[in-house]
């Protein structure tokens, strides 16, 4: 039993990862990127990059399941990363966890927003994570909530998600 233990402690690894950005309402429609999706909403994210909230989550759920630190520390707020892509940042910690041998188990996004409404989107949304990860729909889970109008967040002054995703050895 202790070497199961051992073995299965040492291969599964699991990661968490967080992120927020401010959003100002506009009365223009902008188009905004969750998960690589392009919404119309009429509001807009503030960001240094593209401003893509669910793949820098999920990027920071993938690096911290690989004891890598965050995004921040290989994409700096620099001329560089300006509008740039949030693919770059997934596919650099991809690249990451496929050199250590490793593939993504199953992941879990919690996405707390009151604008834009995420249900509209949600299949769209879990099509392109599902080609962005190379994983199959089934292992991964996507959640929506409000804030119930409370706080910054409940008063659609930001996007927050959260992700949760175990990787495991090839
Ligand atoms: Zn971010």
């Amino acid at each position: 039993m202790e070497s199961l233990n051992k073995l299965i402690g040492n291969n599964i690894l699991v990661g968490i990862g967080y992120d927020i950005h401010k959003t100002i309402k506009t009365t223009k429609n902008h188009l905004i990127k969750l998960g690589g999706v392009k919404i119309k909403s009429k509001i807009k994210v503030i960001s240094h990059s593209d401003g893509d909230v669910i793949l820098h989550a999920i990027t920071d759920s993938l690096l911290g399941a690989l004891s890598l630190r965050d995004i921040g520390t290989y994409f700096p707020n620099n001329k560089k990363n300006f509008n740039r892509n949030s693919i770059d940042f997934l596919n650099y910690a991809l690249t990451k966890m496929t050199s250590k041998k490793m593939t993504i188990n199953n992941i879990d996004i919690m996405i707390v927003s009151e604008e834009p409404k995420i249900n509209p989107h949600f299949k769209k949304i879990l099509d392109s994570i599902s080609k962005k990860l190379d994983i199959n729909k089934n292992s991964i889970s996507i959640k929506a909530t409000t804030n119930e109008g409370a706080g910054p967040v409940g008063r659609s002054e930001g996007i927050a998600v959260y992700s949760v995703c175990t990787i495991v050895q090839n």
